[in-house]
């Protein structure tokens, strides 16, 4: 059976879903968004992240690269295409300057660790959400595992971009509960320029999605600069309204993932992005509630 690649397990989150969860953070995303927090989930590959501020140029992890992509100068060189995985450079850290990104985990070894909390899904009225990157470019992997979660009476979340075939959503359709979905930009040119792709197969997944009779929560990633204009939210909210959407989620822009950037060696599109203010917010959430959704600013 295939693995799939995971960044991150984490426990109790309390705004991914109903109740206390475990979200489960898959590596690989088909878009690339200007505000992501989390850019080590964006390539499929595992990858190293390395913290400048812990390291003390030791040079332990140089000698003992068995890639040879390590060179001490006066940043730590590293080079991605040397790196042979043997993961030395970590273990032999003392510093817990080096981090691999992007776990294998068969089904019963992720099964394992998300039963471990089944008791406060119970009390809480949680369950496990599946997220990322974009949990749903791993469809093999997903499909048995939400098969497993429902058979173990578990409520599964997925948390989705929807940039993949609908054949993809239709495997998993029967033991998903509700779908945490993504929508940025109504206008495809703008939503190309800023995330990389196009939306119409975004939008069109949502709508037959709907058509399905999903329960969808739809969720709005809010960058003032970007996509906090009348214009984009009186699109997205006439193009919901013809949906059948339970709840809206309004998530105000933060720079908590800024710092990764630099430890992943990628660039910040930073462009003049801001968190809107409380008051363009709470305007916001009044124009969804005009339009009789259900709306709160958050997770
Ligand atoms: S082993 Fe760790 S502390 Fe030493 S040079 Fe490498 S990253 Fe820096
Ligand atoms: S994982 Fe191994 S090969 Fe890759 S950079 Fe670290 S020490 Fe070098």
């Amino acid at each position: 059976m295939k693995k799939g690649r995971i960044i991150n397990i984490q426990k109790y989150c309390v705004h991914d879903g109903p109740g206390i969860r475990t979200t489960v953070f898959f590596k690989g995303c088909p878009l690339n968004c200007w505000w992501c927090h989390n850019p080590e989930s964006q390539k499929f590959e595992k990858e190293m992240m390395y913290n400048h501020e812990k390291c003390t140029m030791c040079g332990e992890c140089e000698k003992r690269c068995e890639g040879k992509g390590i060179k001490l100068t006066e940043n730590i060189f590293y080079d991605p295409t040397k790196c042979v995985f043997c993961e030395n450079c970590i273990d032999f850290c003392i510093n817990n300057a080096r981090e691999m990104i992007g776990k294998e985990y068969t089904i019963s070894e992720l099964m394992k660790e998300i039963k471990k909390d089944q008791m406060f899904y119970q009390e809480s009225g949680g369950g496990v959400t599946l997220s990322g990157g974009e949990v749903m470019t791993q469809i093999t992997f997903v499909e048995e595992l939400v098969r497993r979660c429902k058979e173990n009476g578990m409520h599964v979340a997925i948390d989705t971009c929807g940039y993949v075939p609908f054949y993809s959503f239709e495997r998993i359709l029967d033991n998903t509960d509700i779908f945490l979905y993504d929508i940025k930009l109504i206008d495809s040119k703008r939503h190309e320029k800023y995330t990389g792709k196009p939306n119409e197969l975004i939008l069109d997944n949502m709508k037959k999605l709907s058509e399905k009779g999903a329960n969808i929560h739809l969720r709005i990633p809010l960058i003032e600069g970007i996509n906090t204009d009348g214009e984009n939210i009186e699109g997205i909210i006439k193009f919901a309204s013809d949906l059948k959407i339970s709840k809206v989620n309004l998530l105000p822009y933060h720079e908590i993932g800024s710092d990764k950037y630099k430890r992943l060696n990628m660039d910040y599109k930073k462009g003049g992005m801001v968190r809107p203010t409380d008051q363009r917010l709470e305007e916001i959430k009044a124009m969804f509630k005009e339009s009789k959704f259900e709306v709160k600013i958050g997770g």
